[in-house]
């Protein structure tokens, strides 16, 4: 089939890719040039496993190929995906400035169009924009009439950044939410040979999934991070608990690892914008509302420590090991690490940091304030304490290196290390849910 995609950031360009590698014609568009030059060279812009290697063997086969122009890649296309950022406003509702430039980008080519299209949308949009924003701005500018003139669906994505390739391609569910059998058959042609469900349903219904989605997720991790939080108190250790409760089948191990908060570009963002849309129907969400400021004050865990520890942190070398909000991913959007380390520069610390991936990132946002290191001895060097921030795999062999530092103190965000083992090497532990005799 061909396809184009409007957005090509993360999820955007992981399904063009994936698509194309299924076979399918696709066109990726952005509006930043730089993006679609370094697609059509075989650059990725963002660092997903596999995602580089799949791009260039689909750019060879000509099944795929990036352009500014949105007119162009819609006159080609049977289906168009919209995959634009839906960043919050300064008051955490959603900002639809993007999707709203889209949809009235495609109205405009789709007025020449004679041949039916289906606009798909993939970006997270809080339930009832499709049909009350989308759609109205899609028929306006194109002059024609949505389920007659063209279809529209809306197929939210739940990929996680660190394993988009492998979760595009092995999803554990497709929902199409369809404005009309018709749109839906269509983009259920694209889907119909990933072997998981499908569940089709009307727009409004599909948008919410997704946010109920990551509600849920979001909740289940600041629920963790609370009883982390007693089990420090009682002496007990988290992750014990998290093995013992997982295995009841109603629980499910996933997302039950205690740490320093969720972050990234979809559960902050996501959780606040459906408690602002709903604050618009005059109901306060309570139970939302306090997943997210548990979680705001989670990822501040290893200040507090670092205070326990020092009185006074001025001059003392900080290590921070991990900067993106998660292992195998330069994401840095929402990270902790942005929470952390502002505050520990408010108190003077001389933070050193290393990130195998998200290094570049960090120093659009942090500048020269903190030092970047480009590996962990430079990092541990001569450090008071080192803070474990990010769940890299490279993090958990890091036993021999706090020889290194000036004071073998490790403060484990992430549970990567295994207490004991520590002890047996006299490098005081602090972890997330474990208490230190
Ligand atoms: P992103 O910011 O990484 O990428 C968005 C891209 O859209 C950018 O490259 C931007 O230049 C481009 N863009 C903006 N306006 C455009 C226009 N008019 N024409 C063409 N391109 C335009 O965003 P993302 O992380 O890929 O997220 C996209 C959407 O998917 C969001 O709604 C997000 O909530 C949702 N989502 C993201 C993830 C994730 O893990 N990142 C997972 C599921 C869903």
């Amino acid at each position: 089939m061909k396809v184009s995609i409007i957005g090509t950031g993360y999820v955007g360009l992981v399904t063009g890719v994936c698509l194309a590698d299924n076979g399918n014609d696709v066109v990726c568009v952005d509006i930043i040039k730089e993006k679609v030059d370094a697609i059509n060279e075989g650059r990725a812009i963002i660092y997903e496993e596999d995602l580089e290697q799949i791009l260039v063997k689909n750019l060879k086969e000509k099944r795929l190929r990036a352009t500014t122009n949105i007119g162009e890649a819609v006159k080609s296309a049977d289906v168009i995906f919209i995959s634009v950022g839906t960043p919050s406003r300064e008051n955490k509702a959603i900002d639809l400035g993007f999707i709203e430039n889209t949809s009235c980008e495609i109205g405009k080519a789709l007025k020449n169009e004679t041949n039916y299209k289906v606009i798909a949308v993939k970006s997270t949009v809080v339930p009832g924009t499709t049909e009350n924003v989308i759609i109205p701005l899609l028929e306006e500018f194109s002059d024609k009439k949505a389920g007659t003139d063209f279809g529209v669906c809306m197929i939210p994505e739940f990929l996680r950044e660190g394993r988009a390739i492998y979760d595009f391609m092995n999803p554990d569910r497709t929902i199409i939410g369809e404005y009309d059998k018709k749109s839906g058959d269509k983009v259920f042609e694209l889907f119909k040979n990933f072997s998981c469900p499908v569940l089709r349903t009307n727009l409004r219904t599909a948008e919410m999934i997704k946010y109920a989605s990551n509600a849920f997720l979001a909740t289940k991790i600041s629920f963790i991070n609370e009883i982390a939080n007693i089990c420090e108190l009682k002496g007990i250790d988290v992750n014990e608990v998290a093995k013992g409760i997982g295995l009841d089948k109603r629980i499910n191990p996933h997302f039950l690892h205690a740490g320093i908060g969720f972050g990234g570009s979809c559960f902050p963002k996501d959780v606040s914008a459906l408690i602002s849309s709903v604050y618009e129907n005059g109901y306060e969400p309570k139970l939302l509302k306090e997943v997210m400021e548990l979680n705001e004050r989670q990822k501040l865990w290893p200040v507090r420590k670092v205070n326990e520890i020092f009185i006074d942190l001025k001059n003392k070398k900080i290590a921070i090991l991990g900067l993106a909000f998660k292992g195998n991913s330069d994401d840095m959007r929402e990270a902790p690490t942005f929470s952390i380390i502002n505050l520990l520069l408010k108190k003077n610390a001389n933070i050193h940091t290393y990130d195998p991936k998200a290094t570049e990132n960090a120093k659009r946002i942090f500048g020269n304030k903190i030092n970047y290191c480009k590996n962990i001895d430079e990092c541990l060097n001569d450090a008071d304490v080192c803070i474990i921030a990010t769940d890299w795999d490279e993090f958990k062999k890091i036993y021999d290196k706090f020889n290194l530092m000036k004071n073998k103190i490790v403060i484990d965000g992430r549970k990567m290390l295994n207490p004991e083992k520590c002890k047996e090497l006299n490098v005081k532990y602090y972890g997330v849910g474990y208490k230190n005799e």
